[in-house]
C-alpha cells in the first residue's frame, strides 16, 4: 500500500490567519485590562475624594461642637444670669416648677439674657440656648421658645444628663423635643449668696442645626450634601408637633431629610442605593442632564452612639459632586485606547502582510529554481535534496521508500522525425501523465533530465512500486502519441526502472539500483517495467524471473 506523501507546501494562509487571531487577542486584551485599571483608578480617586468629603464633614462638625461649646462656657461665665438661675432653682426645689416665682425668675433671666442672645443668634448661626436642672434633665429656660418649659427629658438628652451627673462639659448631635441639634453643654456655678458656699445649679446648653452648617460646608468643600435621620430615632425623641414642623414625610423612604445643601437630593436618592447599617465602601455614578455624579454615604452616631459603639447609627450623611471632567477623561482615555489598539492591530496586520508577501515572493523564487521550466515538474536539484531527505527518512523511520526511473524509448527518432517543438510537446505530455499518477499515490515526480525522469515514493514497498510503474508505462503508452520512428511500437512509450530499499538505505545505492533496471528494461526490448532490490551494500537482485 502506498501512503501518502507529506505535503511540503506550508499552509501560509492558515498561519497568518492564525497569527492575526493571535494579535487580536493581544490587542483586545490589552483594551480590557487598560480598561479594567483604569476604571479602578477612577473608582478608587472617587473614593479618596468621597472620604476626604468625609473628613471634612467631620472637621466641621467638630468645629461647630468647639464653636457651641465657646459659647455655653461664656454664658455659664456669667455670674450675673447665674444668679438668677440659682434663684430659680431654689423657687422650683420650694414651690414647684409653675409657681408665681418661678415664672417671675424665669422671665428675669429671660429680659437679661435675651437681647445678646438674639444678636448671638443672627451673627453665629446658633439657634438655642437652654437652661437645664439636673439631676437627669429639667427643662428651666428654653430661651428660643420661653413657654415650652418644665419638661423631663431623662432618656432622651443624654449631654445634659452627663453634664448634670459629672459636672463636666460635654458636646455631641442629638435629637431632642424641638429640634435635632449640634450642642455644647456648659455646667453652671455660682456662689449661693446664703452660704456663701460655691453651688451647682445646672447646665447651660447652646445649639445649633445641620440647616444652619450643611451650606457652608458645601460652600467651603464644594461638595452637595444632606443629612438624613432615621424615622424611628426621630419620633422617638421629638414631640410631634415638631416633626411635622421639621421634616417633610417621605413615603419613598424610610428617614426623615433632616438638612440639605441643595434641592437635588430627591434625585440622588433615587440613584443610590442606600445598604443598611449606612456603610459603603463605593461611590456611585449617575448620570443627570447630561452631567455626571458620584455620590457616597457614610453613617451619622449621635452622642449615645458615639460613646457606646454597640448602638447603631441614627442616620447618614450623603454627598455628592460633579464628576464630569474625570468621567470624560475617562470615556476619552478609553477611547483613545481603542483607537491605538485598531491602529496597532492595522499596522502590524500591514506588517505582516509585508512580510507574507515578501516570503511569498522570495518562496516562490525558491521554487522556481527548483522547477523544471518545460514540464512544470520538480527538476534535478530538487530531486537530489528530495532523496537526500527521504532516504533519512526511511532510515530513521525504518520505513520502505522506493523509486521509479522512466525513460522515452527512440526519443532521439521521435525528435528527428517530428522536429524539437513537437518533442518537447511530447515530453510535456508524458510529464504530466506522470504527475498525475503520482500525486495520486503520495509521490513525487522530478524531470531527471533530457527524457528521463524519476519518481520517488516514500512509505512504499517494491511491489506498490512496481505495480504504480507498471500503471505509469500503461498510461503513457495508452496517450497514444505517433511514433512512427520508434523501433517497437508506433506510439510513444516508456522504459522503467524500479528500486526499493528498506534497512540501511543509502540514496546512492537506491539511483544506482533503479537506473540498473532501467538499463536491462531498455535491453529486454523497451516498454517495461523493471523492478529490482537494493541492498545496504548497493547489490541489486531481480525480482523479475
Ligand atoms: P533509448 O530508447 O535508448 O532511450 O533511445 P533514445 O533515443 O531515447 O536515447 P538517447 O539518449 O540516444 O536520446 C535522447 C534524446 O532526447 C536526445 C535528445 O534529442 C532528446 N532530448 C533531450 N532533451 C530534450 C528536450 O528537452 N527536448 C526535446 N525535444 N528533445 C530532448
Ligand atoms: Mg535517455
Ligand atoms: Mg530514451
Amino acid at each position: 500500500m502506498i501512503k501518502k506523501h507529506r505535503p511540503i507546501e506550508k499552509h501560509r494562509n492558515r498561519s497568518v490567519l492564525y497569527i492575526s487571531a493571535i494579535i487580536l487577542c493581544i490587542d483586545l486584551l490589552f483594551v480590557a485590562i487598560n480598561y479594567y485599571t483604569s476604571h479602578k483608578t477612577l473608582q478608587n480617586t472617587l473614593l479618596q475624594q468621597a472620604e476626604n468629603h468625609r473628613n471634612e464633614f467631620d472637621l466641621t462638625l467638630n468645629m461647630t461642637y468647639r464653636n457651641m461649646l465657646q459659647l455655653s462656657t461664656f454664658i455659664s461665665n456669667n455670674d450675673e444670669l447665674n444668679q438668677l438661675f440659682l434663684a430659680g432653682k431654689k423657687a422650683v426645689e420650694k414651690e414647684g416648677m409653675h409657681s408665681d416665682k418661678v415664672s417671675q425668675l424665669r422671665k428675669a433671666l429671660l429680659d437679661k439674657v435675651k437681647v445678646p442672645w438674639d444678636l448671638t443668634v443672627q451673627k453665629f448661626n446658633v439657634r438655642q440656648l437652654h437652661y437645664q436642672l439636673g439631676p437627669g434633665s429639667l427643662s428651666y429656660l428654653r430661651v428660643h421658645e420661653p413657654n415650652r418649659f418644665g419638661d423631663r427629658m431623662d432618656n432622651t438628652r443624654f449631654t445634659i444628663i452627663d453634664t448634670n451627673a459629672e459636672k463636666t462639659a460635654h458636646v455631641g448631635f442629638e435629637t431632642g423635643r424641638v429640634y435635632s441639634g449640634l450642642r455644647g453643654v456648659s455646667p453652671v456655678w455660682t456662689t449661693d449668696p446664703a452660704t456663701n458656699e460655691r453651688t451647682y445649679v445646672g447646665a447651660v446648653e447652646v445649639g445649633t442645626s445641620f440647616k444652619q452648617i450643611l451650606p457652608l460646608f458645601a460652600h467651603t468643600f464644594n461638595v452637595e450634601n444632606a443629612v438624613l435621620l432615621s424615622k424611628e430615632h426621630v419620633k422617638k425623641n421629638m414631640w410631634q408637633s415638631y416633626v411635622s414642623n421639621y421634616f417633610r414625610e417621605n413615603t419613598d423612604i424610610d428617614y426623615y431629610l433632616e438638612a440639605s445643601s441643595s434641592d437635588d437630593v430627591k434625585a440622588v436618592l433615587a440613584k443610590t442605593t442606600i445598604n443598611q447599617g449606612f456603610i459603603e465602601n463605593n461611590t456611585t455614578v449617575f448620570e443627570e442632564d447630561g452631567r455626571y455624579f458620584s455620590s457616597y454615604y457614610f453613617p451619622l452616631f449621635d452622642y449615645q452612639g458615639t460613646k457606646d459603639n454597640t448602638l447603631p447609627p441614627v442616620g447618614f450623611v450623603l454627598i455628592w459632586e460633579d464628576v464630569t471632567p474625570l468621567i470624560v477623561d475617562f470615556n476619552r482615555s478609553f477611547w483613545v485606547n481603542i483607537l491605538f489598539s485598531i491602529m496597532a492591530f492595522i499596522l502590524l496586520e500591514i506588517f505582516l502582510l509585508w512580510i507574507l508577501r515578501k516570503e511569498k515572493k522570495l518562496s516562490a523564487a525558491k521554487r522556481e529554481a527548483l522547477i523544471d521550466g518545460l514540464t512544470g515538474l520538480y527538476n534535478r536539484r530538487f530531486f537530489d535534496a528530495l532523496l537526500k531527505k527521504e532516504s533519512a527518512n526511511a532510515l530513521k523511520a525504518n520505513t520502505p521508500l522506493s523509486m521509479i526511473i522512466c525513460d522515452i524509448d527512440f526519443f532521439k527518432r521521435f525528435n528527428d522525425t517530428y522536429g524539437h517543438p513537437q518533442g518537447d510537446e511530447g515530453l510535456k505530455q508524458v510529464a504530466h501523465t506522470i504527475q498525475r499518477i503520482v500525486d495520486s499515490h503520495g509521490g513525487v515526480a522530478c524531470r531527471f533530465g533530457g527524457e528521463e525522469f524519476v519518481v520517488v515514493l516514500p512509505y512504499t514497498n517494491l511491489k506498490d512500486a512496481i505495480n504504480l510503474a507498471e500503471s505509469i508505462r500503461k498510461s503513457v503508452s495508452s496517450l497514444g502519441i505517433p511514433h512512427e520512428s520508434s523501433l517497437i511500437r508506433s506510439h510513444l512509450t516508456l522504459s522503467l526502472g524500479v528500486s526499493c530499499t528498506h534497512d540501511s538505505p543509502s540514496s546512492k545505492s537506491l539511483l544506482d539500483a533503479a537506473d540498473a533496471r532501467l538499463y536491462q528494461a531498455k535491453e529486454k526490448g523497451r516498454n517495461r517495467v523493471e523492478p529490482c532490490f537494493a541492498s545496504a551494500h548497493g547489490h541489486s537482485s531481480d525480482l523479475s524471473q
